[in-house]
């Protein structure tokens, strides 16, 4: 069946109080720039508690209806049937619901947005019920319905609907802010990306590569978990900085106690992170971190290598369990990317025995002698590439 219009409840929104408007602006235009390819296929209309997306062309409806499910923002919608606010119309409408899907038993739901229409919902119910029941087979069950049959009474339409799709929730990305997602190629990173994303946050992605130890493929599989959370974003496009850490991880082989050496590799992708999010306007720097999944993330080891963070390090899956970060990671897509077997820069160059504790005054003795701020300044002048990457994969760029 065709639908002329995709009505958007708002959800948490609603909560807002004045910030609201700021809130829905944001969602429509993010919506806007997600259906764009679609912009001759239908018309935007916002109102107080909804957002109504009126389908000009059947054909793209599914298309449209796909894109909105990965947008953050909202947290259901409906396709619906916009008919007038003559009962006569409405009960026509939840007719032919009835005589396409052949369900044995309905139930009415009413739901009077304006409250000066002539009757009540209880009134238009008992209004609309005998005229569908005299002209189907139908009968009514209110506890365990086949078809439950909604109508919207609005200002100036009403709305009859069947189904209600769960969105995804969250804030508009763009509300919070901007960070850097420290992607590692990993399961947990990308998950941290498309949480962040949730509340509302926009990102763009910075990757540490140590070619010629890490291969072109560990790049490209970098570049398609951009491309599987683009979907996400309040972009067509996402920005992945890839910075050559080769020097650096050289360097950091003259450490001392080779225990400590991850702990300070981390130290250092922190520190790169920190120049990088501020060239880029990011106010804060996401990881996947889990509390006690590995040596280095310890909460001894989170707050050594935390300590030379300026700005706030966001970690979403700091309290989820593997399996659960995993679920997270099918819902979205990345898992199977994720699990494809490269190398990444750490996996190389783990010691025997990482340092499970590691105390900050021995990470910063351990690093003192290191020639690593010259090769930092130099790696933040001549070894960062940037790929702009959309959700078509083929669309990379260098820049
Ligand atoms: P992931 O599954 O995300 O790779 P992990 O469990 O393997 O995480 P670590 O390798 O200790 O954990 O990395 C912790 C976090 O540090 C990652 O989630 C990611 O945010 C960041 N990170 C690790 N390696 C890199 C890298 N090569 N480039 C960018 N960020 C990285
Ligand atoms: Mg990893």
């Amino acid at each position: 069946m065709n639908f002329d219009v995709i009505l958007i409840r708002y959800g948490e929104l609603t909560t807002k109080g004045k910030n609201r408007i700021d809130f829905t602006t944001l969602l429509v235009n993010n919506v806007k720039k997600k259906l764009h390819q679609f912009k001759e296929d239908f018309l935007i209309k916002k109102e107080f508690d909804r957002l109504f997306i009126e389908l000009l062309n059947p054909s793209s409806s599914s298309t449209i209806v796909a894109i909105l499910q990965k947008i953050f923002g909202f947290s259901s919608m409906s396709l619906a049937k916009k008919v007038s606010r003559q009962p006569i119309d409405m009960a026509e409408q939840a007719i032919a619901f009835i005589n396409y899907y052949q369900p044995q038993t309905f139930k009415l739901e009413i739901r009077r947005n304006d409250k000066t229409y002539q009757a009540t919902s209880t009134e238009l119910k008992q209004m609309l019920a005998p005229i569908i029941l005299k002209n189907t087979e139908v009968k009514v069950d209110i506890h365990h319905p086949e078809m439950q049959i909604d109508i919207e009474v609005r200002k100036y339409f009403s709305y009859v609907f069947i189904n209600q799709m769960t969105a995804l929730g969250g804030l508009p990305v763009g509300i919070s802010g901007k960070g850097l997602v420290m992607l590692s190629g990993g399961i947990d990173s990308p998950v941290a990306a498309f949480l962040t994303m949730k509340r509302g946050m926009s990102v763009e992605y910075l990757h540490f590569a140590t070619p010629p130890h890490t291969s072109k493929e560990a790049l490209a599989k970098v570049k398609t978990l951009v491309q599987k959370l683009t979907p996400y974003a309040n972009n067509q496009t996402q920005r992945l900085h890839v910075v050559n850490f080769s020097m650096l991880q050289h360097e950091l082989m003259h450490i001392p106690e080779p225990s400590y050496r991850i702990t300070i590799m981390r130290r250092m992708f922190y520190r790169i992170a920190n120049i990088l999010a501020r060239q880029y306007h990011c106010q804060a720097i996401i990881t996947g971190e889990s509390l006690g999944q590995v040596a280095s993330q310890t909460i001894e080891s989170i707050n050594t290598i935390n300590d030379v963070s300026s700005l706030s390090v966001l970690r979403p899956v700091i309290c989820f369990d593997k399996n659960e970060i995993i679920k997270i990671a099918k819902d979205i897509d990345t898992y199977e990317t994720s699990i494809l077997p490269f190398e990444d820069c750490c996996s190389l160059f783990v010691p025997k025995n990482p340092i499970i504790k590691p105390k900050l005054a021995v990470a910063e003795e351990q690093e003192k002698d290191l020639m690593w701020e010259d090769i930092l300044n130099v790696i933040i002048e001549k070894s960062i590439v940037t790929y702009t990457i959309g959700s078509y994969g083929e669309n990379y760029e260098k820049s």
